[in-house]
């Protein structure tokens, strides 16, 4: 999860869906781009990404 926040009318959530590069603010429907580290939740140490991007790959 991660903290977004929409620019345009600057309301912040923590957002938890799975949409890759966008969601909707929930109080105006804007559409928000979600930041970078959400697209790839695996990345938390350099560590983990190589081992769970492996991982991934067979989907
Ligand atoms: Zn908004």
């Amino acid at each position: 999860m991660v903290m977004i926040k929409c620019q345009h009318c600057e309301y912040e959530w923590d957002y938890k869906g799975m949409a890759p590069f966008y969601t909707s603010c929930p109080r105006c429907l804007y559409r928000v781009k979600i930041p970078e580290s959400t697209k790839d939740p695996w990345v938390i140490t350099d560590e983990e990404i190589i081992g769970k991007k492996e991982e991934k790959e067979e989907e």
